[in-house]
């Protein structure tokens, strides 16, 4: 009897320690959650850090000197050789800063607040890049500027490139109010019907993968952009 009432509470510890086991055996729910991701506040105190803390600046001045480096080394070569060279900038935050912007709307934008923004053309030049510009003026070369701005803010654009320094160009292309595809793809076609009418893209400079990617240039040369994405 005695020994039957000292099994009961033994029994009932045995089977309470080994459900403590099995809990600790088994992944906890906490365990296979996906993390919180950085909060958005934390996040844009980081780039905003980025950007006031210079380093931002000195990444865009690397990239610009070594793209300055290559055309003056590359451009002679390829004019001995009768090549008709181009180099294709980017506008947004490649030749124009749209930082004031991004920051005035809290890293935050709509297609009709960004309208306002490039219809006031009041961007200022990217210094370090307007080198590379300069440079490419004076080695004679062709400067076209690719960009994801449509066709109806092309005098706004235009006018707000001779403002700030961007004085001449061989041709700027828009994309058509009406275009449905990705600035990857656009960007691309572009480049490739400048290849098709002879043109050596020896140098592409832009602050997206997709003014990048796609090909059609000797080289590209890839600014910072820790701001946004675009497709
Ligand atoms: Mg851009």
């Amino acid at each position: 009897m005695c020994k039957r009432v000292l099994c009961v509470p033994l029994a009932l510890g045995v089977a309470l320690v080994l459900a403590g086991c099995s809990t600790t055996l088994s992944p906890s729910p906490a365990s296979t959650a996906v993390p919180e991701p950085t909060n958005l506040t934390v996040r844009k105190q980081q780039v905003a850090g980025y950007v006031n803390s210079g380093e931002y600046g000195r990444e865009i001045a690397r990239v610009a000197l070594e793209a300055n480096k290559f055309l003056t080394k590359q451009a002679p070569r390829l004019a001995a050789e009768g090549k008709k060279i181009a180099v294709v900038f980017d506008i947004d935050d490649t030749t124009l800063t749209n930082y004031p912007h991004i920051l005035a709307n809290d890293f935050g934008s709509s297609s009709k607040i960004w309208a306002a923004w490039v219809a006031e053309g009041r961007a200022h030049a990217i210094i370090p890049v307007q080198t590379v510009y300069d440079t490419a003026l004076r080695l004679k070369l062709a400067v076209f500027f690719i960009t994801g701005r449509t066709e109806s803010e092309r005098l706004s654009t235009e006018k707000n490139l001779r403002d700030v320094g961007y004085e001449a160009w061989t041709g700027i292309y828009c994309q058509p109010d009406d275009y449905k595809g990705t600035t990857r793809a656009f960007k691309t076609g572009v480049r490739r019907k400048l290849v098709a009418e002879g043109h050596v893209i020896l140098a592409n400079i832009g602050d997206q993968a997709s003014d990048l990617e796609g090909g059609r240039a000797e080289r590209t040369f890839k600014l910072p952009n820790p701001f946004y994405l675009t497709e």
